[in-house]
C-alpha cells in the first residue's frame, strides 16, 4: 500500500484504528485456518462515517478492501492477500436499541450473534438465527453470507430477519436504508443487494433486525429411523402434527452419529448405534404442558406408522442440552486433522441416491476414505465432511468434482448456506446459469466500478 494512502487513513481515523505489519500478520486468517493474515494493513473503524472515509480514500487510490466480521466463514470469502487492506468491524459492536413493542433491534454490524441473542432474551424476545459459531460470527457477516443454521425451517434464513440495512458503497457513499417495518414495497428492496453478496457490493455497517416473541416451551427428541424414505415421511408427519411448532429437524447419517457419540467425543449414544439414520427433532411453542403432550403424541403416531425405530425424549433442560450437544459436536470430524467440508442443497427425494453416488465414487478412488453426512434436512441442506487421500489442493479438487458434479443433474446448489467465497467460485456455473452470472457481474460493475470490494470472490 502506498505511504500517502496510509497517512491519509491515519489522519481520517482515531488513534489505534490503523494496524500495520506484525499487528496484522500475527492475527489468525480465520476459523479452521492454520495460517496467519497475509494483509499488511488492517483498519478498525468505530462509526459508519469512518467506514465511509476509509472507502472514499481506497476508492480514489484503487486500493482493494476485504471486509472482516468474525472470520467464521467457511468458504474463504474473507481471505486477504498481501496487497489487500482489511476493514474489520470488530470495534463497531454496539447494540443501539431494542424496541420490545415493534419487536426490532438496531445494531452495528460487528455485534456478535450471541450478544444479540442474549440482549433480546433480556426483553423476553428472541433473535432466532442460530448457528454453532454464534460466539464469534457477527451480524454483518450473517447478513453478508445470508446465514442459515438450525431453525431455518421455522424462521427462515438471515434474509427473512433483516428489515433494514445501512451500508457504505465502494466509493464511500452511505446508503441508509434502515427500514423498521415488515411491509415496505416502496420500490426496490435495496437491502437485498447486501444480503448474501459476501462483501462484494458494500460494507454493511448497521442493521435493523426483526425479533420474535420468546418461545415458552421447548421439546426435543432424538429419533432413530430405519430408512431414508421413513426419515422424509417423518419430517412431513412431525411438521403437520406440530401445527407450525417444528423448529429443527437435524438429520444425521449413521457414521456421523457414531462419531459424535463414541470416545473421545463427549457425548454417549442417546439411542443405541446400529440404525442407518438419526434425527434431532425440536418443537417450540407457548404452553409447556400442552406442547409437550402434543410433541409426545406426534412421536407416538409416528411410531405407530412405522416411521420411528427408537427414540428418546428429553425431560429436562439438561437433557435437551445434552441431545443438542450430540448434533453440535461437529468439530469431532476434525480431531485427526482438517477434513474437506461441504455444504450443498438438493431436493429431499434425491438425497439418499446422491449420498450413495458420492460415497461410491469416493470408494472407487479412495477406498479408505471417510464420509460423514448430517444436515438441516427440513431445508434440503446437507453437510458432507470427507477425509480422502492427502489433505492437499489436488485431492480437494478431485473430491469437489465428485461432490458438486451430480448436483447439476439433480438441480441442487453448490452452496446452501455458506456462500461462494473463493472455494466454490469454480463451481458457480453448476447452480447459476450464464444469464444469472452476467446479471451479477452487471450489478457488481455498477456498484463497484473499480472492483475494490472483495475482488475475485464469488465470480
Ligand atoms: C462451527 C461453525 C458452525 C457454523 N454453522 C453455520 C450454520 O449452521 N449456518 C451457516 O449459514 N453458517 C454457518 N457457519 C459459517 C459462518 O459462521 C457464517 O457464514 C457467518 O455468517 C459468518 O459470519 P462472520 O462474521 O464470521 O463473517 P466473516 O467470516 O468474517 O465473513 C464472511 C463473508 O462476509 C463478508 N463480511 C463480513 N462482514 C461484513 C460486513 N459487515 N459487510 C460486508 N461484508 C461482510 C466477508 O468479506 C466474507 O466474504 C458456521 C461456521 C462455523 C465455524
Amino acid at each position: 500500500m502506498n505511504a500517502a494512502l496510509l497517512a491519509d487513513l491515519r489522519a481520517a481515523l482515531d488513534a489505534g484504528a490503523v494496524l500495520v505489519d506484525d499487528e496484522v500478520t500475527s492475527r489468525a486468517a480465520g476459523f479452521m485456518q492454520t495460517d496467519k493474515l497475509k494483509a499488511r494493513v488492517l483498519v478498525r473503524p468505530r462509526t459508519t462515517q469512518h467506514v465511509a472515509a476509509v472507502l472514499r480514500l481506497c476508492h480514489a487510490a484503487g486500493q482493494p478492501v476485504v471486509t472482516h466480521g468474525g472470520l467464521t466463514g467457511l468458504v474463504h470469502g474473507a481471505d486477504a492477500t498481501p496487497v489487500d487492506l482489511v476493514l474489520s468491524l470488530e470495534r463497531m459492536n454496539a447494540i443501539e436499541e431494542i424496541d420490545p413493542l415493534q419487536r426490532i433491534a438496531v445494531a452495528q454490524a460487528g455485534v456478535t450473534l450471541q450478544a444479540l441473542q442474549e440482549a433480546a432474551d433480556e426483553h423476553d424476545l428472541c433473535f432466532p438465527l442460530d448457528l454453532g459459531a454464534r460466539g464469534s460470527a457477527t451480524l454483518g457477516g450473517n447478513a453478508s453470507t445470508n446465514a442459515g443454521g438450525n431453525r431455518v425451517i421455522r424462521y427462515g434464513m438471515m434474509r427473512e430477519m433483516v428489515l433494514g440495512i445501512e451500508a457504505v458503497l465502494a466509493d464511500g457513499r452511505m446508503v441508509s436504508s434502515l427500514n423498521r417495518m415488515i411491509k415496505n414495497n416502496a420500490g426496490y428492496d435495496l437491502k437485498q443487494l447486501f444480503i448474501g453478496s459476501e462483501g462484494t457490493l458494500g460494507v454493511v455497517t448497521r442493521l435493523v433486525l426483526r425479533l420474535r416473541e420468546k418461545p415458552r416451551s421447548q421439546d426435543v427428541a432424538l429419533v432413530a429411523v430405519a430408512g431414508f424414505d421413513r426419515l422424509a415421511a417423518l419430517l412431513k408427519h412431525m411438521d403437520r402434527a406440530l401445527g407450525g411448532g417444528l423448529t429443527a429437524f437435524e438429520a444425521m447419517w449413521r457414521e456421523f452419529y457414531e462419531l459424535v457419540t463414541t470416545p473421545p467425543a463427549l457425548s454417549r449414544p442417546a439411542v443405541p448405534h446400529g440404525h442407518p439414520y438419526y434425527v434431532l427433532v425440536e418443537s417450540m411453542g407457548a404452553d409447556a404442558a400442552r406442547d409437550s403432550a402434543r410433541f409426545g403424541a406426534a412421536l407416538e403416531t409416528a411410531y405407530d406408522a412405522g416411521l420411528v425405530a427408537d427414540a428418546v425424549v428429553a425431560g429436562s433442560d439438561r437433557e435437551r442440552a445434552a441431545l443438542w450437544a450430540i448434533r453440535d459436536d461437529v468439530m469431532q470430524v476434525a480431531r485427526d486433522g482438517m477434513p474437506f467440508i461441504f455444504d450443498v442443497s438438493l431436493p429431499i427425494f434425491a438425497m439418499e441416491g446422491y449420498v450413495e453416488e458420492v460415497r461410491a465414487a469416493l470408494a472407487a478412488r479412495w477406498p479408505d476414505h471417510r464420509c460423514w453426512v448430517f444436515g438441516h434436512l427440513g431445508d434440503g441442506n446437507l453437510h458432507l465432511v470427507i477425509r480422502a487421500g492427502a489433505p492437499d489442493p489436488e485431492t480437494r479438487s478431485g473430491v469437489e468434482h465428485l461432490v458438486y458434479g451430480p448436483l447439476a443433474r439433480i438441480g441442487g446448489s453448490v452452496s446452501a448456506e455458506h456462500g461462494v467465497g473463493l472455494e466454490k467460485k469454480p463451481y458457480l456455473g453448476i447452480s447459476r446459469n450464464a444469464e444469472e452470472i452476467e446479471l451479477m457481474r452487471t450489478i457488481k460493475r455498477s456498484l463497484d466500478p473499480r472492483n475494490i470490494l472483495n475482488p475475485g470472490k464469488i465470480f
